[in-house]
């Protein structure tokens, strides 16, 4: 007689059999993990946190469900200008994918047009779609950067993210005021003048810097 195969999770998980958790909520597994921790998930201040865990976590990863590229496509103008674009100091809140722990700092975007520019206020809003989503910050840096590559083809692009790690601020791992900054340099901002034409114009304080 065959012998019952051993299907193991990662395969029962490949080809798509439950694996049982299915049957909770999001809210029913939040509550699970507040009593793995010790608490006691029936007390008043926690009755509702497992509802308010599930709609915080959706709005800090409503990225996924937006098209980056669909928002600049509504926000591309024909320009005859080649003079450096900047826009600086944008807020960013975002969450590690390794520590799901938040980080958060400003991001500094320019780029050289090439015939076309993007309404200044979708930079923001490309900035936030890539935010909110698990993130580590160099991918982060990156995708802002080929994102608007891939828009409008400049001449190039410029992107600094300056942050700081809850995961390594509160673990003691960081010292409470250092940052991390990360860049992506595409097309003529790899060229030594226009990148030091850039990361000047970042650190010249203007409005809206602190
Ligand atoms: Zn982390």
């Amino acid at each position: 007689m065959a012998q019952p195969i051993a299907v193991s999770k990662s395969v029962r998980r490949a080809i798509g059999i439950d694996d049982g958790l299915s049957e909770f909520s999001t809210e029913e597994m939040y509550r699970e993990i507040l009593s793995r921790l010790g608490e006691d998930p029936g007390r008043d201040g926690l009755v509702a946190t497992p509802g308010r865990v599930e709609k915080s976590m959706a709005f800090l990863t409503k990225g996924y469900q937006e098209d980056p590229a669909k928002i600049l496509r509504g926000a591309l103008f024909d320009v005859d200008y080649d003079e450096m674009v900047i826009v600086k100091d944008i807020e960013m809140f975002s969450l590690c994918e390794h520590h799901m722990l938040p980080f958060f700092g400003k991001v500094h975007v320019a780029y050289i047009p090439n015939g076309k520019v993007i309404g200044l206020s979708k930079i923001p809003r490309l900035v936030e779609v890539f935010a909110r989503r698990l993130q580590v910050q160099e991918r982060l840096t990156r995708q802002i950067a080929d994102t608007i590559q891939e828009a409008i083809a400049p001449q190039g692009v410029g992107v600094v993210v300056e942050a700081r790690h809850m995961c390594m601020m509160m673990r003691g791992i960081e010292k409470q005021h250092s940052s991390t900054v990360t860049s992506a340099m595409v097309g003529c901002f790899r060229q030594k003048e226009t990148r030091l034409e850039f990361l000047s114009l970042v650190r010249q304080p203007g409005a809206g810097s602190l």
